[in-house]
């Protein structure tokens, strides 16, 4: 699939929807990776099912990509399409206590949005980047809570191009992950919206609350430098970051990447860093906690490519 004219007869058919061997440095918040053999940005649901129709008929694999901010793509790049949702599914609407947030939304509207409209339950979300369906993909949260939490139902695009709706009670919603109960669905279901049960609050506290939450992230999380937040999952009971510091490596370098001095468990591109110093400097991680806690870390950040 990834050969020249077949790449230029796609282009030539969906125009500057797509580009072709595009670096996925620029599309993700750790800056770094090799090329997307096809990248997509439909502009609106139609363009975007036949994009899946069309990479169903031609075999080829594709991935959704968000905001890119869990994502390490490795220096050899992609091969098939990535599809980025953010000019097509932008909607956020409120019903009652209920919000319905496009995929494409960013996570940050999202929690706005419930702001001003006096609903509570999203607070938790401030200061996560990226956009809804990442977010619900991840199961994405903090100590005070995950999407998974408000999360009411899903409306989903099966690689069949068949939409869904999906309940609460179809998901398997646990720590950083989202699945399906129906296991047929396969790897490339495609979230297209999730519908949040919230509920009435005062707006001024709301905004009070959101302040100190995105006061209390700026003095704990290394915002300078790009990164893909927490690198790794905590384990049962222990945290992640206190086990990479107590293992020594907090600011360690390796290549341009780096060990953050202010929270261990972000791995940081000092400017330079490529996949592979990140990478390299992930399993460093891994042997040196297992060596010395017997606990294997397991990444959070999806690792691709
Ligand atoms: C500075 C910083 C701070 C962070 N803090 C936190 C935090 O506090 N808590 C936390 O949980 N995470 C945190 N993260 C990680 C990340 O921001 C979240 O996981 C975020 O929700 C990912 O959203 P995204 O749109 O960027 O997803 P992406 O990185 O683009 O994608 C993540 C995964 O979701 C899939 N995906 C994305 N959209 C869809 C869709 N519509 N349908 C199907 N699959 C989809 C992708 O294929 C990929 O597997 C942080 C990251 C950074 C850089």
């Amino acid at each position: 699939m990834t050969n020249r004219h077949f790449q230029k007869q796609l282009a030539e058919r969906f125009g500057a929807t797509v580009r072709c061997d595009e670096p996925m440095s620029r599309h993700t918040s750790l800056k770094v990776g090799g090329t997307a053999d096809l990248y997509a940005i439909p502009k609106s649901l139609d363009e975007l099912e036949t994009l899946i129709g069309y990479c169903r008929e031609h075999g080829i694999e594709y991935m959704i990509v968000g905001g890119g901010t869990n994502l390490l793509v490795k220096d050899s790049g992609i091969r098939g399409m990535i599809i980025v949702l953010t000019h097509c599914l932008n909607k956020i609407v409120q019903d009652q206590s209920r919000i319905r947030a496009m995929a494409g939304v960013k996570t940050a509207a999202l929690c706005r949005f419930a702001i001003k409209n006096s609903l509570n339950g999203m607070n938790f979300a401030l200061g996560i980047p990226g956009t809804v369906g990442g977010a619900i993909c991840m199961n994405a949260g903090t100590a005070s809570g995950a999407m998974g939490d408000r999360l009411e139902s899903l409306t989903v695009l099966l690689s069949s191009g068949e939409r869904q709706l999906l309940k609460r009670q179809d998901l398997d919603i646990s720590y950083r992950k989202l699945s399906w109960q129906n296991k047929l669905f396969g790897k490339d279901v495609l979230i297209l919206e999730g519908s949040f049960m919230l509920e009435p609050a005062d707006a001024k506290m709301l905004e009070q609350q959101a302040h100190e939450i995105l006061n209390r992230r700026h003095q704990s999380q290394p915002t300078r430098f790009p990164s893909a937040g927490c690198f790794f999952k905590n384990p049962d009971g222990a945290s992640a970051g206190q086990l990479i510091d107590l293992a020594g490596f907090k600011g360690k370098c390796l290549g341009g990447a780096q060990v953050s001095e202010k929270h261990a468990n972000f791995i940081i591109n000092r400017g330079s860093a490529c996949a592979d110093d990140i990478l390299a400097l992930a399993k460093m991680i891994q042997e040196k906690v297992h060596n010395t806690f017997d606990i294997l870390l397991e990444p959070e950040v999806k690792i691709v490519g």
